[in-house]
């Protein structure tokens, strides 16, 4: 009986609290339980994309990252052959306007538009890729110490000129800050690209994949397994940027999520 309660309890205590925050806005995250464990779990997908599911308890619960650009009202998830639809409340992100004076980075030329149409293929791929192994959970450790914006979300003009959304969490570290994965995972992507700088993307399984751009230097490989905690390069100020500070994008089913959400207190 006392063997059977402890491991009852030991098994609460692993995936207690697997789930993240049920955070149904734009930019946010939906938790949706989808059935008990004692059946197979069900095929989800949001807008084609298959979606992470994790066990909390004795349930399975789908884990839907909400587009930023989500209209406020009803959103479809497709539960093996049902449909569940998820009330999706407004959220007024913030603006900011900045001014860049390296004009290349405002209106780029056209080897600088081929460069960027390049390196755009390359980071979808990987923002958009679903490793299906199992994922016992996505909370987060702070990658680098240091303070944490919440822009996420901004609508941002450059110069006066609007561009797309801050889909990241900005963290405030000098150049040369060490940087830490914030969790289990497989180096995806390493390089220079024109507006990131130098970049690592980490790919968690299950379409979870977080990204971390303007290093100052790189200190991974491509697909190189990295556990919690691990050193994954250096802070710094490449690509277009003010000054030196670690971009952070976190994503779910191939669409930014605000990392605040995730990250551990
Ligand atoms: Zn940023």
């Amino acid at each position: 009986m006392n063997r059977i309660l402890l491991l009852a309890a030991c098994a609460l205590a692993s995936n207690a609290f697997a789930a993240p925050e049920h955070s149904p806005r734009p930019g946010g995250i939906a938790v949706i339980d989808v059935g008990s464990l004692e059946v197979a779990a069900p095929d989800v997908a949001y807008d084609g994309k298959p979606v992470l599911l994790l066990q909390e308890h004795d349930r399975w619960k789908a884990v839907v990252g909400v587009p930023l650009d989500t209209t406020p009202g009803e959103l479809t998830v497709a539960v093996g052959s049902d449909e569940v639809s998820i009330a999706i409340s407004e959220h007024a992100y913030a603006e900011q306007r900045l001014t860049v004076t390296n004009q290349s980075y405002v209106t780029p030329d056209q080897a600088q538009l081929d460069r960027i149409v390049r390196e755009r293929k390359i980071l979808d791929s990987a923002l958009n890729s679903f490793r299906d192994v199992p994922v016992a959970g996505i909370e987060l450790i702070a990658p680098v110490d240091g303070r944490r914006s919440s822009s996420f979300g901004l609508r941002r003009f450059f110069n006066d000129q609007p561009r797309s959304p801050h889909k990241g969490m900005d963290i405030a570290a000098g150049t040369g800050t060490p940087i830490a994965a914030p969790l289990d995972g497989i180096v995806a992507v390493i390089g220079d690209f024109f507006f990131n700088g130098n970049t690592v993307i980490i790919d968690h399984g299950q379409g979870f994949v977080t990204m971390y751009c303007h290093l100052s230097a790189i200190g991974v490989e491509d697909g190189q397994t990295v556990s919690a905690g691990d050193a994954i390069g250096l802070v710094g100020a490449t690509g277009r940027v003010t000054g030196p500070h670690l971009h952070f994008g976190t994503y779910l089913n191939g669409t930014a999520v605000d990392p605040a959400i995730l990250i551990a207190d």
